[in-house]
C-alpha cells in the first residue's frame, strides 16, 4: 500500500471515528442547552424573587394561591384540597406540578396540589 493509500485510509478511519461521535455530542448538547434554560429561569427567579412576594396573594376569590409557581414562575395558580382515594385524584396529584401541606388552626394537616394554571 503506497503512502498515498495510507493516508486515504487514515482519514477514512479518522472521518469516522469523529461521524461515530455526533450522538454523544448533540445528546451532551441538548442536557446543556435545557441545564442553560433551568439556570435562566432560575436567575430570573432569583432576581425577581422580592419584587414577586411583594405582588403574592394568597388568596384570590375563593381560592387559594400557590406561592411556589408566583415566586418562581410569576404564575397564579389555584391550590385544591387533595383528600386522596380516587381514581382521579390520583391522575390528577401525578400530572400536578406543586403540592404542599398546610397547617389549619385545628385540624389535621391538609395537603394542596395544583389542578390548574388559573392564568
Ligand atoms: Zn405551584
Amino acid at each position: 500500500m503506497s503512502h498515498a493509500e495510507q493516508l486515504i485510509e487514515i482519514a477514512t478511519e479518522l472521518a469516522m471515528e469523529v461521524k461515530g461521535e455526533a450522538p454523544t455530542l448533540q445528546r451532551r448538547l441538548a442536557e446543556l442547552e435545557n441545564r442553560k434554560l433551568e439556570m435562566e429561569a432560575r436567575l430570573d427567579a432569583a432576581k425577581f424573587a422580592l419584587q414577586r412576594l411583594s405582588s403574592f396573594v394568597s388568596v384570590r376569590g375563593n381560592d387559594l394561591q400557590c406561592p411556589r409557581c408566583w415566586i418562581l414562575n410569576e404564575a397564579p395558580a389555584n391550590l385544591q384540597p387533595i383528600d386522596g382515594g380516587t381514581k382521579d385524584q390520583a391522575f390528577a396529584k401525578a400530572s400536578s406540578v406543586c403540592e404542599l401541606d398546610l397547617h389549619p388552626r385545628r385540624q389535621a394537616v391538609v395537603s394542596y396540589q395544583i389542578l390548574r394554571s388559573s392564568r
